[in-house]
C-alpha cells in the first residue's frame, strides 16, 4: 500500500503519462515528422563537442579510481573551484569552493536546499505560472507551497501581492528567470524591487527570507537580454544552476547549488545542504560528469538555433491571430488558448497532430505552453495546422 503523500502524485502523473503515450501514438501512425509535438523540454540542440571530448581525454588520462569514486559530498573541490572562478570572472562575484555544492540537477538542488531550510508548516512563495514541481518538492519537507496571481499582461511577477503574502512563516520565495513557461527575463529593476520587499520585510518580522533562484535557463537568452545575478542584489540569496539545458545534458544529471557567504548562516547551511545531499540518496553529483563540465565551463549550447525557432513561432502564431508574450529567455511560448478551457484547446490541437501542454499543469489555466526545442523543420510544417486550428477555434 502506498503512502497517502505519494497518492496525488500517482493519480496525477497519469495525466503526464497520457499525454506521453498520445504522442507515440500519433507518431507511430502519422510518422515522427508529421507530429508536432511541443510537450517536452528536451533541448534538440546536442552538446558541444568538447563535452564529447573530455568525456573520451578524461577516460583515457584520469585514474579510474579518482574518475569513478566517491568524493566529498559537496563534490570535487577542483570542479567547485573552477566554476566559481567562472562565476566570478563573468559575474563579477568573490565566490571559491566552498561556497558551492554539486548536485543531481536542479531539481536535486532545490529539494536539498528546502531540506536544509524548512520546518513543517514554513511557507515557500512562488510565482504563477510556475514550473509545478516546486510544489512536491516544498511539500516533500511538509512546507506550504504559497502562490502569487500572475500578471497576465506581461508574466512579471506580481510585486504587490508579493508583498502581501509574506508572513512571518515565509522561509523562502522561489524565482525562475529566465522562466518556464512563459519564457520571460525578470529586469533588473523587477529583482531590485523584490529584493527591496524582502529586505524590508525581514526587518519588520525579523525573519530570514531566503530567495531561491532556479537557474536551469540562465544561458538561454536572446536578444541582448540581461539576466541579473542575484546574489548581487540580495544577501540572502542561493542560487540553484542546472547543466541540462545550458550544455544539453539533462539525463547526465548535473548541476550546482551556490550559497555565498552573505547569506544567514552561510557555513552551517552549506554543512546542511551537503548532508541533505548525501542523505537524500544521492550522495554526491555523478562523478565522471563533474570533471566534464570543469573542462567545459566556459562552453555554449547553440542558442542561434533556439532563437531562429523562437522568431519562426512567435511571429507565424502571432501572424494568425494567436496572442503571447514574446519571450526573451528559455525555450517555450505561452499561449493564450482561443477558448476559455485550454483542455479542450489542447484536445483540437491533437486532430492536427500538435501536442501542447494545458497551463494549467503550471498553475495557469487558459494558457498553453509550447516547447519549441523542436527541429527548425517542425516549427515551420506546424503552422498551416496552427491556422486550420486557429479558424476552428473561432
Ligand atoms: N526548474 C525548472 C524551471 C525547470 O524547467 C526544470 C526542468 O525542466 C528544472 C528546474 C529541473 O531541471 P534539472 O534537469 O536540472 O533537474
Amino acid at each position: 500500500m502506498i503512502s497517502e503523500k505519494m497518492k496525488p502524485l500517482v493519480n496525477n502523473n497519469s495525466a503526464i503519462r497520457v499525454m506521453f503515450e498520445e504522442g507515440n501514438r500519433l507518431k507511430a501512425k502519422y510518422g515522427a515528422e508529421n507530429v508536432f509535438d511541443f510537450s517536452l523540454g528536451n533541448p534538440s540542440v546536442p552538446a558541444p563537442d568538447s563535452v564529447r571530448q573530455a568525456i573520451i581525454d578524461l577516460v583515457n588520462e584520469e585514474p579510474p579510481t579518482v574518475l569513478h569514486g566517491y568524493m566529498s559530498n559537496a563534490g570535487f573541490e577542483d570542479v567547485r573551484q573552477t566554476i566559481a572562478e567562472s562565476l566570478n570572472r563573468r559575474f563579477g562575484t568573490s565566490f571559491s569552493a566552498k561556497n558551492l555544492v554539486m548536485t543531481v540537477g536542479a531539481a536535486s538542488g532545490l529539494n536539498i536546499v528546502l531540506k536544509s531550510i524548512l520546518n513543517p508548516g514554513d511557507e515557500v512563495i512562488v510565482f504563477a505560472p510556475y514550473f509545478l514541481e516546486y510544489g512536491s518538492y516544498v511539500r516533500n519537507y511538509d512546507g506550504v507551497l504559497v502562490e502569487v496571481t500572475p500578471d497576465t499582461t506581461s508574466f512579471q511577477p506580481n510585486l504587490a501581492e508579493f508583498a502581501e503574502k509574506i508572513t512571518a512563516k515565509t522561509k523562502a520565495v522561489i524565482v525562475n528567470t529566465p522562466h518556464n513557461p512563459t519564457g520571460v527575463v525578470y529586469s533588473e529593476e523587477t529583482i531590485k524591487k523584490l529584493a527591496g520587499i524582502l529586505e524590508e520585510k525581514q526587518k519588520e518580522l525579523g525573519t530570514v527570507i531566503y530567495l531561491i533562484s532556479d537557474e536551469p535557463y540562465r544561458e538561454l537568452a536572446y536578444d541582448g537580454a540581461v539576466v541579473p545575478y542575484l546574489t548581487k542584489y540580495y544577501d540572502n540569496t542561493i542560487v540553484g544552476y542546472s547543466y541540462s539545458k545550458s550544455l544539453s545534458l539533462p539525463g547526465e544529471r548535473i548541476g550546482y547549488v551556490v550559497i555565498p557567504d552573505e547569506a544567514d548562516g552561510s557555513s552551517e547551511l552549506i554543512t546542511a545542504v551537503t548532508i541533505a545531499n548525501r542523505v537524500s540518496g544521492s550522495v554526491n553529483a555523478p562523478s565522471l560528469i563533474q570533471k566534464v563540465i570543469a573542462r567545459c565551463v566556459d562552453e555554449k549550447t547553440d542558442i542561434e538555433a533556439y532563437d531562429k525557432n523562437r522568431k519562426a513561432l512567435y511571429e507565424g502564431l502571432t501572424e494568425i491571430g494567436f496572442e503571447c508574450v514574446k519571450p526573451e529567455g528559455a525555450f517555450y511560448l505561452f499561449v493564450k488558448s482561443p477558448v476559455e478551457d485550454e483542455r479542450e484547446f489542447c484536445e483540437a490541437g491533437k486532430k492536427y497532430n500538435i501536442l501542447m501542454v494545458p497551463g494549467r499543469s503550471f498553475a495557469c489555466p487558459g494558457y498553453v505552453r509550447l516547447a519549441y526545442c523542436v527541429s527548425y523543420e517542425t516549427i515551420v510544417n506546424s503552422l498551416p495546422q496552427f491556422k486550420k486550428l486557429y479558424a476552428d477555434m473561432q
